[in-house]
């Protein structure tokens, strides 16, 4: 078996039309142009590829962001003010923080600082909450991303065994919640876990998101099961640089029914849905009714 790719930058580029259109429809009909403001602080090159490809994105689906940078050698302080100025800005829809930050500030503190109606990281307490309980909320990108992606191979995901490898806040643990609510039989895995790859072997949806690079092997992947790869690794292969997943890909290609590749897969979704809660986001705060994706 060859395994289908699932590609995600496709179905990104599919989103992001629906995103353009809604944009559209909120200039034309109600004469709103939604803002996203992007923090970042200090020069980690990764984080100013990542913020520089958010911003382009943003404005060629015809939003507004709006740029702030701080040093590196900001203080805590600064950056929380910075954001309660954001937080009262009535042309502010949305508020990002660039993670990493530097290590003398405390991401906790300055997530839970931002306005839970404008977190389209769905980063903060309030949101993480709400998606536990299966209430409406901005649920984080990563993780709304890789159900997008299941979910165009398998119309639903009820029943089905999911396995997600890596429990941290901003994917694992998020993304378990947003399979519960799909009806999925979650299992989370994480470096304490015994027999990894006999869990492995039982799921019908693997997500790898341990930040390994070819991490999942081919004899861990039940045949015919979906794997959703989300790990990016920077390595050097025969003196080349190259981004890895954390599923050793050509191999899961031979057992598998359908796979991520990486790049182009989770990543290029994960950017789609940012755009797509920045909408939602200016959408609630109008009052108007959820955008159509
Ligand atoms: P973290 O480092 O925060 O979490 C990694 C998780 O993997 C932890 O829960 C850890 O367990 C678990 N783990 C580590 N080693 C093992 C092991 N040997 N066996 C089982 N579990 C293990 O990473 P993130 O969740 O932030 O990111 C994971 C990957 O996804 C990274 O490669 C990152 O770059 C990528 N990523 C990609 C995004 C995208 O847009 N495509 C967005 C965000 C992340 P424990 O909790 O016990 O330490």
């Amino acid at each position: 078996m060859t395994a289908n790719l699932i590609d995600g930058k496709a179905m990104a580029a599919d989103l992001r039309t629906r995103v353009s259109k809604e944009v559209r429809n909120l200039a034309a009909r109600h004469h709103i142009i939604p803002g996203l403001a992007v923090i970042q602080m200090g020069d980690d090159p990764p984080s100013e590829i990542y913020t520089a490809n958010k911003k382009k994105m943003l404005a060629e689906t015809g939003m507004h962001p709006i740029d702030h940078r701080l040093p590196a050698s900001a203080s805590q302080y600064e950056l929380l003010a910075l954001i309660a100025r954001l937080n009262e800005d009535r042309d502010v829809d949305g508020i990002l923080v660039q993670l990493p930050l530097p290590p003398h500030i405390d991401s906790h503190a300055v997530i839970a600082a931002i306005d839970p109606a404008k977190d389209v990281d769905g980063f903060h307490p309030l949101n993480v909450g709400r998606v536990a309980v299966g209430q409406p909320a901005l649920a984080p990108c990563t993780p709304l991303a890789c159900i997008m992606l299941a979910k165009s191979v398998h119309l639903s995901l009820a029943g089905l065994d999911a396995l997600v490898i890596g429990r941290s806040t901003i994917v694992g643990k998020p993304l378990a919640q947003l399979l519960l609510g799909e009806n999925a039989t979650v299992t989370v895995a994480h470096s304490k876990s015994r027999d990894l790859p006999v869990l492995a072997r039982k799921a019908d949806l693997l997500f790898a998101a341990v930040g390994r690079a070819e991490f999942v092997r081919k004899d861990w992947i039940k045949p015919g099961a979906t794997v959703i790869d989300i790990g990016i690794n920077r390595v050097t292969r025969d003196g080349r640089q190259k981004i890895l997943g954390d599923v050793a890909f050509e191999e899961a290609r031979s057992v598998a029914q359908a796979i991520t590749p990486v790049p182009g897969g989770v990543g290029p979704m994960t950017i789609a849905c940012l755009l797509a809660n920045t909408v939602r986001a200016a959408c609630a705060r109008f009052g108007l009714s959820p955008p159509p994706f």
